[in-house]
């Protein structure tokens, strides 16, 4: 079958308004988050439905075109960018709840949902569906599980495949696989749905999928403390979470590069402490009770660490503005980074008692390597992932910084693995992190990836080149 042939008849299935090869008409989804791309490619199908899925990658397998399955495309190692050959497949149409279960704490949801509408769904029925990030207004929960996302609420709550009960898939050759069972408990062979979880679009289209809701937060207390040591904010973290009865919901760090930058770049914000401290701990506990508790329990526990000496000061937020004043200090911290030049940027895990060590280790590396670069982590601390970002220094060419990305790249890699831990804690694999798959993990492992990938997709059509080589 010709592509010409090929793109008529998915023209005449979908409709010609949602098969686009105009460029104009293609361009946002070839755009990629961090501009380390340039995307491509013969066709963007816009289905609407699950049949419409398994239709298109039915056509497309027996033409022998591959297909890179996209959802809100903000994901950040390249994972949905396609070259001219293939076929990009946007979920974005699939946008239905197809129904929530109170009884249950369950959700059926459609694979192009955005993360704030399935929020939202949840909270008008007095329940929560725990998943954050900075992205929600724009990634998909087909995304959201492809990439196993982490975010703001992990701690408490779990990653992405944490919060899944089932699944809806379309196989590599169109057959639709309905994994959609709401059960709590199902012990009856292995667990497919964890294979298409994290798998970037590797192994199966995700259409829909049935998620855990929770108790609804009745109260919210959030804390932002300045801190000495980044061993200070782990002690802390651990007191929070006996005092709490583990109801810490949040728990991120930042440093002070981080907070410089977003109160010099970021306009509406500034600094809520009097005096610069080395670190910084945005945390938050919420509870589903309604008796006010939580807000005395925090502001002892301030008070008792400020004592102590494990926080040098803080402040509590009282209102729901201030907490959002908080917060958008720790979620500008990417945009304020931009105007202060190129960055280097590296999403880590090792347990979470490494992270101090990791963090000298990692600091010193960098600035042996370029003298002057302005670190800048943060992150999710109470997980041990860290965005390990690197401002370049002031004076340096922002291309002789960026020749310097897979040196660093390997430094720092190098120092998360000798501690146990990870290259990529929550963005995923994609394109971007190739490399590393060689060289971090084990033979073992990228054999018994590609044996799935090969039983999954033999004709190396989902996707092909990301995650397994
Ligand atoms: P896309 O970018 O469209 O796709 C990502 C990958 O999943 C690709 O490989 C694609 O092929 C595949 N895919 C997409 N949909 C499907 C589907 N239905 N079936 C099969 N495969 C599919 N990530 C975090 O984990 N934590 C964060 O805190 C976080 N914060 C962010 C903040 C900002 C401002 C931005 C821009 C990004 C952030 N991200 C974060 C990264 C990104 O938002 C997540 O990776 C998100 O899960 C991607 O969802 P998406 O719908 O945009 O997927
Ligand atoms: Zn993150």
């Amino acid at each position: 079958m010709t592509t010409t042939s090929l793109l008529d008849r998915l023209a005449q299935r979908l409709g010609h308004n949602h098969v686009l090869t105009d460029y104009d008409l293609m361009a946002p989804y070839l755009n990629e988050e961090r501009g380390s791309y340039a995307s491509r490619a013969l066709a963007i199908l816009r289905p609407k439905d699950t049949v419409e899925v398994a239709a298109s990658v039915k056509e497309c397998a027996e033409a022998g075109v591959a297909i890179v399955p996209q959802g809100g495309n903000t994901g950040l190692v390249g994972g949905a960018v396609s070259t001219q050959n293939q076929i990009i497949l946007s979920l974005s149409r699939l946008n239905r709840v197809r129904g929530i279960n109170p009884a249950n704490r369950a959700m059926t949801v459609e694979a192009g949902c955005l993360l704030a509408q399935i929020q939202s769904a949840a909270d008008e029925q007095g329940l929560l569906f725990p998943l954050s990030m900075a992205s929600e207004g724009s990634c998909q929960i087909g995304g959201n599980l492809a990439t196993n996302a982490g975010g703001t609420s992990v701690l408490r709550y779990g990653n992405a495949r944490d919060l899944v009960l089932g699944l809806e898939v379309v196989l590599a050759d169109g057959t639709v696989w309905n994994g959609l069972k709401g059960l709590r408990k199902d012990n009856t062979g292995y667990d497919l749905k964890q294979l298409f979880i994290g798998s970037e679009g590797t192994l199966g289209i995700i259409t829909a999928a049935t998620l855990k809701l929770f108790a609804k937060h009745h109260e919210t207390v959030t804390a932002f403390l300045g801190l000495a040591s980044s061993q200070a904010a782990l002690d802390l973290l651990a007191r929070l979470q006996d005092a709490s009865g583990e109801q810490v919901t949040a728990f991120e760090l930042m440093s002070r590069n981080s907070l410089e930058f977003v109160t010099r770049r970021i306009p509406g914000t500034s600094d809520p402490l009097s005096k610069p401290y080395p670190w910084y701990v945005l945390a938050e506990i919420a509870t589903s009770r309604r008796d006010g508790a939580m807000a005395e329990l925090m502001e002892g526990e301030l008070a008792r660490a400020i004592d102590m000496g494990l926080a040098m000061d803080g402040t509590l937020a009282v209102s729901l503005a201030q907490r959002q004043a908080l917060w958008k200090l720790r979620e500008s911290i990417p945009e304020a980074q931009k105007p202060e030049g190129a960055s280097l940027k590296h999403d880590i895990s090792v347990p979470v008692s490494c992270i101090p060590d990791f963090l000298e280790r990692a600091i010193n590396a960098a600035t042996s390597l370029i003298p002057g670069i302005r670190p800048c982590p943060f992150g999710h601390v109470g997980d041990g992932n860290l965005h390990f970002n690197l401002s370049q220094p002031k004076d340096m060419s922002r291309a002789d910084f960026l020749a310097a990305r897979g040196q660093m790249a390997e430094a720092i890699h190098d120092i998360a693995a000798s501690l146990g831990g990870s290259f990529s804690a929550e963005h995923g694999v994609g394109l971007l992190k190739l490399p590393d798959m060689m060289r971090y993990k084990q033979p073992v492992e990228r054999d018994m990836m590609r044996r799935l990938k090969t039983a999954l997709d033999p004709k190396t059509l989902l996707n092909p080149g990301k995650v397994v080589e």
